[in-house]
């Protein structure tokens, strides 16, 4: 059996060696590196008084299925917890000085319904029929690569992008709709462009099938999370690996070769041999520890650009707020001018999130548009929210509960030509073997995601490893010397 080291101890890293430990059992051979005292990278979720806050992530999307999975076979089935369907309309968009309902019926860009639209008043009239005319516009040229903005603007026209697309679709990545492309980020849009001439005709012929089809048994909801916070994830997963295999505060700092293997240098003078190496770590900090190995690749592991962001959670007495509340929170559009993105009405959104009588919020900061804000101390963080929420909830009184997490250099940036990148990251990658890149800076940065290409690594891994095997055998077998028939 190969030595395979993982670098960085967050969810792809440990998913990675719970896949490896899965598929190669008692003879697994493998080390775990992390830098920080902590598992669970950007996963942290934090308990006290009644509430339960997250830093990082809040939830997972269930359409990939690659962290329910993940859960069920961890044990962790019991906890998993859908969001509220109570909250009716679930999303609000701040414009001009106050939260409209978002229309109902909207995936993200595209509208299901018309109705909804018509009556809303977010949108003005001649917006509304500009939405009504993308279904004369032309396809794109197959293939492209083009931004989500200017994507939306084309299909759907520039209010469209400024109140709904930008800040829903733009704001899942913290990034610039402008810079942002829409293959690497949401390439089912341009699959339903190509394959329908029209979002529109798209998604009510996708509506229409749906109707058709019976009711499936109990779906699990679109965001899920665990009862007691995300962190029970990582949590389990270390307790279901050996932890001889684990090391924190063990940071990496590069990497050479030595003949087919790897010498692993670490912060503390020390080294490590190994036949694999898996990284999962930003693709700034795998960029820094290849750099002498290889150059070339570490460039270009520079050009994904990481953008900063910041979380804050504030926790009020329900009865001195005068807002329902009746909502999984509100977006607020780049144009607006304000200092935050958006604002999760965190305890209408999962159960156990409060104490009964208190509320929790958690208010977005920074991003590619404003990365300087998320860059701040604690103290201005919770300022700039209780500011924000006053002028745009009118919320005066004071918060029970206050804490924010600073996430720099956070976001992974799938910018037009990231696909390009990839392919070029991946040569350089592959001209190293037992060398493997997973994580969130590469095909997706959700938690289903980022798991999956663990997953997807190590079958690459082992696939290898069993050749590499198969090579070894036949190259000890004893060669058969055909004895010359008797004449
Ligand atoms: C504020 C925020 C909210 C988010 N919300 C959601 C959400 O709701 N749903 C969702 O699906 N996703 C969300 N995401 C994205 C998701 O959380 C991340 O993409 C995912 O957790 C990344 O996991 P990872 O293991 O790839 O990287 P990380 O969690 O960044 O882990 C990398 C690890 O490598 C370690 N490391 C760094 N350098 C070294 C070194 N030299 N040597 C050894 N170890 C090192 C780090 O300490 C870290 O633990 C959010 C992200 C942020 C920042």
């Amino acid at each position: 059996m190969t030595k395979t080291v993982i670098i960085g101890g967050g969810i792809s890293g440990l998913a990675a060696a719970y896949s490896l430990q899965q598929t190669a059992g008692e003879c697994a051979d493998f080390l775990l590196l992390e830098s920080s005292p902590r598992l669970g990278g950007k996963i942290t979720s934090d308990a006290g008084d009644g509430f339960l806050v997250e830093g990082g992530p809040d939830s997972f999307l269930t359409q990939k299925s690659a962290t329910l999975d993940l859960c069920r076979t961890l044990g962790l089935g019991d906890q998993l917890m859908g969001s509220n369907s109570t909250a009716t309309p679930s999303t609000y968009v701040y414009s001009n000085g106050r939260l409209h309902p978002m229309p109902e019926g909207m995936m993200l860009m595209a509208p299901t319904m018309i109705l909804p639209i018509l009556r809303s008043k977010l949108i003005s009239w001649p917006a509304k029929l500009r939405m009504g005319l993308e279904v004369f516009v032309r396809r794109a040229p197959k293939g492209i690569d083009e931004s989500l903005a200017g994507f939306v603007r084309r299909r759907l026209g520039s209010e469209l992008l400024e109140k709904i697309a930008g800040p829903l679709m733009a704001g899942i990545h913290a990034g610039d709709p402008e810079r942002l492309s829409l293959r690497s980020t949401f390439p089912m849009f341009a699959d339903m462009e190509q394959a329908n001439g029209s979002l529109v005709l798209g998604m009510m012929r996708r509506r229409k099938a749906q109707a058709g089809k019976p009711a499936a048994s109990k779906q699990p909801s679109m965001f899920t999370t665990l009862s007691g916070g995300l962190q029970q994830l990582p949590d389990a997963l270390v307790r279901h690996l050996d932890p001889q295999r684990i090391r924190v505060n063990c940071r990496v700092r590069s990497i050479a070769s030595e003949g087919p293997q790897y010498r692993i240098a670490l912060d503390d003078g020390s080294s490590i041999l190994a036949d694999n190496v898996v990284f999962t770590t930003p693709a700034y900090v795998t960029a820094g520890i290849v750099q002498e190995l290889d150059p070339v690749l570490a460039e270009r592991l520079r050009s994904i650009r990481y953008v900063s962001t910041a979380t804050v959670s504030l926790g009020f007495r329900r009865s001195e707020l005068t807002c329902p509340l009746n909502g999984f929170g509100f977006i607020v559009p780049a144009s607006e001018s304000r200092r935050i993105n958006a604002c999760s009405w965190s305890s209408t959104k999962f159960n156990h999130r409060a104490p009964d009588d208190c509320v929790l919020l958690r208010v977005f900061v920074g991003g590619a548009l404003a990365e300087n804000l998320a860059e701040q101390d604690e103290a201005s963080l919770v300022s700039l929210a209780r500011n924000e929420l006053r002028e745009i909830m009118g919320i005066t009184a004071t918060p029970v509960l206050a804490r924010a997490y600073s996430w720099r250099r956070s976001n992974p940036q799938y910018e037009v030509g990231h696909s390009k990148l990839l392919e070029e990251i991946d040569d350089g990658a592959n001209s190293h073997p037992g060398l493997y890149l997973a994580g969130a800076a590469y095909r997706g940065s959700g938690i289903p995601d980022c798991i999956q290409s663990s997953v997807n690594t190590v079958l690459k891994l082992t696939q290898r490893d069993k050749l590499q095997h198969k090579a070894n055998n036949l190259r000890h077998q004893p060669t058969l010397i055909p004895i010359p028939a008797a004449s």
